[in-house]
């Protein structure tokens, strides 16, 4: 096992990392930046190092900086959390190139599924049903009307470089493409730096199903069950369960199959992420594959009983996996709400500043995951989400409550957050019953607000 490693990454996550290395007897160095200075990984961690100022591109995103600060501070290994360079495959070979060893998959792997069009075309091969739409890049946006005549309105432009939900647009008839190719065109050209664009059919109103994977550098690959991801607003997601409500048995089987076929046919090692939507009528298609942690892994981890991150830093250590697929068994249901530093009555508009009251939920099965404290600053430079709140319980409609309970003992003052958004969810009729996909947030939340308003002055 390794004895020091760096943690490249900030607020939750690297803390995440660090507790679970604290258990493992790692050492941590960790890199912040100057923004990041009062932050409570930067106290907890053995050693910090500062690399820069609070722009990511001068601080997070440095790999040379990074890796010579591993170097200089013996590090064996580096874990890059998610996001910044988690997916980036130059980061992952340059650490290989000076005897660092990335806690992920290898360089291949990333670029292999980091090219979303390139990875759908190598899924299709192997069996693993794709969303009907173009064989491989598409050009312009007149070949793109070419395909769409052929497969079907509506469609949906996808950069091939994209994440987050970036540089992707719809398109319900030929008039929109060209509108639709051009600004997903240069949405991510600017955001990924490579506009390259592919086209799917677009499957209305589907529910996002991923299945967690694990596999070791010994041929070993197994699934951890699925999550539902479907509660997203702006393709960004904001709370996910585990398991699917929506699938069947044999549904979820099939899933599992074609999910741990997706990441076989690149060899996977380390945690990973194999993404499908699926249809009202029960057709399930491959999106992506995310090769790293997820936000939401702690959904799994408490229906499975499995560290995911301990398993991945194993992993990168050579390790054998310490769990085989005869040894997972999904046990009760886990539900996870990610709360953010926005206004969802101004839009969801981010919300940075100073946390003056800060008061977590406890309790039986309630998990919370979040680098806050009372008196610190919310930077406006990073991505606003300041908290995550799991629970697990026996049954879906338990966790639920669980989760209602945990909503309403959480106080952050000083900040706005989409705490009591969260709670009206909670208590939606269709959410309780199960009847979302990923259309509901978009649909709901004027329904929501205008619900929350009237009860207040109901009161
Ligand atoms: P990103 O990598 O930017 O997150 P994804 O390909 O994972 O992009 O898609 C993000 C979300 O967009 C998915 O969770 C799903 O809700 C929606 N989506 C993606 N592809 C399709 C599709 N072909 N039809 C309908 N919805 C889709």
């Amino acid at each position: 096992m390794f004895k020091r490693i760096m943690i490249a990454n900030r607020g939750e996550i690297a803390l995440r990392i660090m507790r679970c290395c604290t258990e493992l007897g790692i050492e941590t160095v960790l890199v912040y930046s100057s923004e990041d200075a009062d932050s409570i990984p930067v106290q907890l961690c053995t050693q910090a190092v500062c690399i820069g100022p609070a722009a990511p591109a001068k601080s997070y995103l440095l790999a040379e900086t990074i890796v010579q600060a591993a170097k200089a501070y013996h590090c064996e290994a580096i874990h890059p959390g998610f996001g910044f360079l988690s997916e980036n495959a130059e980061f992952a070979e340059l650490c290989q190139e000076n005897g660092i060893e990335f806690i992920g998959p290898s360089a291949q792997m990333i670029r292999d599924m980091g090219d979303k069009q390139a990875a759908r075309s190598r899924m299709r091969k192997s069996g693993v049903p794709v969303v009907p739409g173009s064989d491989g890049i598409v050009a312009s946006a007149e070949e793109a009307k070419q395909i769409a005549e052929k497969i079907g309105y509506p469609v949906l432009l996808k950069a091939s470089a994209g994440g987050g939900g970036r540089g992707m647009r719809t398109a319900f008839d030929a008039d929109e493409i060209e509108t639709a190719f051009e600004s997903a065109q240069a949405e991510a050209q600017s955001a990924f730096g490579d506009g390259t664009m592919y086209l799917e059919k677009l499957i209305l109103n589907p529910h996002h199903i991923e299945f967690q994977i694990l596999g070791d550098k010994h041929g070993h690959i197994i699934h951890l069950g699925e999550r539902d991801c479907s509660m997203q607003r702006r393709n960004q997601k904001l709370i996910e369960e585990a398991p699917a409500k929506c699938l069947t048995p044999k549904l979820r089987s099939a899933m599992a199959k074609a999910a741990l076929r997706a990441a076989s046919a690149v060899g996977y090692y380390s945690t990973g992420t194999v993404e499908f939507v699926l249809d009202h009528d029960g057709h399930f298609y491959f999106i992506e594959m995310n090769t790293r942690i997820q936000v939401e892994h702690p959904v799994t981890e408490m229906v499975t009983g499995v560290d995911l991150v301990k398993e991945q830093i194993r992993v990168a250590a050579g390790l054998k996996l310490s769990v085989k697929q005869s040894d997972i068994h999904i046990e009760g249901h886990a539900i996870e709400c990610r709360i953010n530093a926005e206004n969802p009555a101004k839009n969801f508009a981010p919300s940075p500043g100073t946390v003056e009251f800060l008061h977590f939920p406890g309790g039986f099965q309630v998990r919370v995951e979040s680098a806050l404290y009372q008196g610190c600053r919310i930077s406006p430079w990073y991505d606003s989400m300041a908290a995550k709140i799991i629970v697990h319980a026996p049954g879906r409609l338990e966790a639920i409550r669980r989760m209602r309970m945990a909503l309403e003992e959480t106080i952050i003052e000083g900040i706005d957050t989409n705490i009591d958004f969260l709670l009206l969810i909670m208590f939606n009729p269709d959410y309780m019953m199960g009847n979302f996909d990923t259309s509901y947030i978009e649909s709901h939340t004027q329904g929501l607000l205008d619900w929350d308003r009237e009860s207040r002055s109901e009161n």
